[in-house]
């Protein structure tokens, strides 16, 4: 059996707060946390509960399983960590011997950077208590994995792949867990972890508590949960299949040779109208995602690249460099959809569209997050039309088509040719300056609040004349 938690905002939208804004009625002392944790909550700058957290972290206080349906950005993982802290806080202790440290709580993610996420967020919640958090992914060495396991550890975040070898060398000894997160369920599906997710759980007591997080609800989820979970309570906090409302989403239709001059147009647009050029640029394989890297830093913007293929120092390096502001381009496949936290992205931009319509979802989460405002832009051509269907679809709505930003032709902006190029007998407007073609065209000159002179005489005279 299923209940349903009060859902402020799942299903109209009309006047409900977005789901990662804070609810500024309630605070983190009405969830009668311990002041350990409330001050770790207030350091971090909190000072309200965000709709899934004030939904979530009664229910999960109160012993119950727990769906929740809440999109990246929405302050979902402090909706099950701080909760957590406080069900495990009685067995904190400051001895140093590793039995009196079992593993009480296990997270498991899809991805490395989620699981280092969360780990961050774990650690910074517990801080002031003698919890111990530790995080366990693939593709680096394990021996210092393993003294950390060895030394005992209450919070544990891992990725499943990992954490299967760890218990194969019976390093991590799962028999003590009371609470167990799969955090973005779906995504475990989608990348193939349910064996190994079913192998993990069959070695934790059944007497534990689960929560299941996932941006979307899929039948397979649905099976998941009946699979694992106890008369869970469902928290929506967004309507289901949907994007924030703060993201502001647009469709440029575009050859596919035309893409990567596409994304230059934007971001020299978004720098005309005094907006931040950081963005994230998805695509969808690690070839792809590397030249276009490559051929955006030739355009002469800063990107840097992050797909499957990099080690976890580069990709740590890439992410470092893309939030002090080193990169303002982060072209990225779909393993860092997930997992980012970057707050106030300002942009995403699909350089490609996703196979599956629910990774749309997933990338452009990335953006919009916790309430602030947000740009998507996904360039689309002939051959994906299928794709955003699918995406429509899934997001029960029409997306805006639009032209490209035309750059040149911006008011106050405008690039007068014969200013640039020296005055060619005959060649009058059209033969000016090949990349100013369009400034030259009527319609946008018009749009820039600037009389055309005749051509001739504005040969003569050095092209337009401002009113
Ligand atoms: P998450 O969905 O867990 O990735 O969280 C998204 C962002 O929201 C993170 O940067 C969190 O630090 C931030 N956040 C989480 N809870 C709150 C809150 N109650 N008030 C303000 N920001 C929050």
């Amino acid at each position: 059996m299923t209940n349903t938690a009060t859902d402020n905002n799942s299903s109209t939208g009309s006047g409900a707060a977005p789901a990662a804004s804070p609810t500024a009625t309630i605070t983190f002392a009405d969830f009668g946390l311990d002041p350990l944790i409330q001050k770790a909550v207030a350091e971090q700058g909190y000072n309200n509960p965000t709709p899934i957290q004030a939904q979530s972290i009664p229910h999960v206080l109160a012993g119950s399983d727990l769906m929740g349906a809440a999109q990246t950005g929405t302050g979902k993982t402090a909706a099950f960590v701080l909760p957590i802290i406080q069900k495990i806080l009685r067995h904190a202790s400051n001895s140093a011997s590793p039995a009196r440290h079992p593993i009480r709580a296990l997270v498991l993610t899809p991805t490395r950077e989620l699981a280092v996420q969360v780990a961050d967020n774990a650690a910074n919640y517990s801080k002031h208590t003698d919890l111990r958090t530790a995080v366990v992914y693939g593709g680096v060495d394990m021996k210092e994995q393993v003294q950390v396991l060895r030394n005992g550890v209450e919070i544990l975040i891992a990725t499943p792949g990992r954490l299967l070898d760890h218990i194969g060398s019976k390093v991590a000894n799962l028999s003590q867990v009371e609470l167990l997160v799969l955090d973005e369920a779906d995504r475990m599906l989608d990348m193939g972890f349910l064996p190994d997710l079913q192998r993990i759980i069959n070695l934790i007591p059944a007497q534990r508590q689960t929560l299941l997080f996932s941006a979307t609800f899929s039948p397979e989820i649905k099976k998941l949960a009946q699979s694992y979970l106890r008369s869970p309570v469902t928290v929506e906090v967004a309507r289901q299949n949907a994007a924030a409302d703060t993201v502001k989403q647009v469709v440029h239709l575009v050859n596919s040779m035309d893409k990567q001059r596409a994304i230059v147009k934007v971001l020299e647009n978004r720098t005309r109208q005094g907006l931040s050029r950081q963005c994230i640029i998805f695509t969808n394989s690690r070839l792809g995602c590397a030249k276009l890297a490559r051929a955006l830093e030739r355009d002469g913007i800063k990107a840097g690249a992050i797909h499957g293929d990099k080690s976890q120092g580069e990709r740590t390096l890439t992410l470092e460099a893309f939030k002090s502001g080193a990169i303002e381009a982060l072209v990225a496949t779909d393993v860092a959809a997930r997992g980012l936290d970057i707050p106030d992205m300002p942009c995403v931009i699909n350089h490609e569209l996703p196979f599956n319509a629910e990774d749309f979802i997933h990338r452009i989460g990335r953006t919009g997050r916790a309430g602030s405002k947000g740009d998507a832009i996904a360039l689309v051509d002939d051959s994906e039309k299928r794709l955003l269907d699918d995406i429509e679809k899934l997001m029960k709505r029409k997306l805006e088509v639009a032209p490209l930003p035309d750059v040149k032709s911006t008011p106050g902006q405008i690039t007068d040719p014969f200013f640039y190029k020296p005055y060619e007998p005959g060649g009058a407007l059209k033969s000016a300056n090949a990349d100013s073609a369009q400034a030259t065209q009527l319609p946008d000159v018009k749009k820039a609040g600037i009389t055309p002179a005749k051509p001739a005489v504005g040969a003569l005279l050095g092209g337009f004349k401002k009113k």
